[in-house]
């Protein structure tokens, strides 16, 4: 089946009602690297794509005098890792973005749709999810706030409802002593989906000896990314040392409940799951000591 129909609204306003007309089978389009293939290979039946990239508010990066950063929704990946304040202050999310794709996708594809597509294995959503991100949302009811670990609810589900578009993400201002970093294991060096994922955002005491927080998130070992707290709540008050960042990772591990499947084994997910976390957090601590 193909898409029958295109719409580019200009408009927030124009895109929900676009996406209300369906009744579920309208779909936002952003950079389409996902939506395309899926319309094409019969994976879902779409009626209308609704083109999101005319919209002002949905395409731009902002950087907010508080701190924070805002990202319209359907800003290429390629835009938001070229941006040197992204680069300086929020380098995790440079580690996911570049690691989208090729270049080609990276010049397409965006933050918000891979965050949509709700893969268990999409390689942004740990990291938005230990930054803390939230997912502004509007809809035929208004706007909504979402924070991302609460987004995804399976296997390319998530708490959208019909006429709903994800309009941007909002990320808190990088606290003092903080770093944050992003990982993936893959079976060979070109493109691939990750076997797992991980993402740790931490932040150290000012001599930077101690963990005083910590948000961990893992990928692909579950029916949806992972926020692990227990991870997080391993690292708080501890000393920077092999011992606590193993207590982490072991925490990771057990919140993993990985399948078997042609990228991998459920006890291998399990193993590079303390892999991963262990040297994210190790990139995480070098990033926060500046
Ligand atoms: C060759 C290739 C390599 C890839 N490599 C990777 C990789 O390494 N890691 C990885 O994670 N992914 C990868 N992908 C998948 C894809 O590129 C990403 O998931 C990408 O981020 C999707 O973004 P998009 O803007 O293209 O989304 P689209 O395809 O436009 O949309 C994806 C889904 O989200 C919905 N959607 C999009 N934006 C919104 C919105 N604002 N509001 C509501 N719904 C919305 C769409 O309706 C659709 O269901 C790859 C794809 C290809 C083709």
């Amino acid at each position: 089946m193909q898409a029958r129909n295109y719409v580019a609204p200009s408009s927030i306003d124009e895109a929900v009602a676009a996406l209300q007309a369906g009744n579920g089978a309208n779909r936002a389009f952003a950079g389409g690297t996902d939506v395309i293939i899926q319309v094409r290979e019969n994976r879902r039946a779409v009626d209308t794509l609704v083109d999101i990239k005319s919209i002002p508010e949905l395409i731009g990066i902002t950087h907010k005098p508080d701190g924070g950063l805002r990202l319209g929704a359907a800003t290429p990946c390629a835009q938001i890792y070229r941006d040197p304040q992204v680069k300086a202050r929020f380098p995790a999310l440079v580690d996911s973005a570049s690691l989208i794709g090729g270049v080609q996708i990276q010049s397409r594809a965006s933050l918000g749709g891979n965050l949509c597509n709700s893969s268990p294995a999409a390689d942004s959503i740990p990291t938005l999810i230990a930054l803390g991100a939230i997912a502004e949302i509007a809809g035929p009811s208004g706007r909504r706030n979402v924070a991302v670990e609460d987004f995804c609810t399976g296997p390319g589900q998530n708490v959208l409802q019909p006429g709903e578009l994800l309009v941007a993400l909002e990320f808190p201002s990088p606290a003092a002593n903080s770093g944050a970093a992003f990982e993936r294991f893959i079976p060979r060096n070109e493109m691939d989906i990750a076997v797992v994922n991980a993402a740790a955002n931490i932040t150290l005491s000012a001599d930077g000896s101690t963990f005083q927080a910590a948000r961990i998130a893992i990928g692909a070992v579950a029916p949806t990314p992972l926020y692990v707290a227990a991870a997080g709540q391993a690292l708080a008050g501890k000393p920077v040392n092999d011992d606590s960042i193993a207590a982490a990772a072991e925490a990771a591990r057990a919140a993993a409940t990985p399948i078997t499947d042609m990228r991998g084994s459920a006890a291998q997910r399990k193993h590079l799951v303390g892999v991963l976390v262990t040297s994210v957090l190790r990139t995480a601590i070098d990033r926060a000591r500046g």
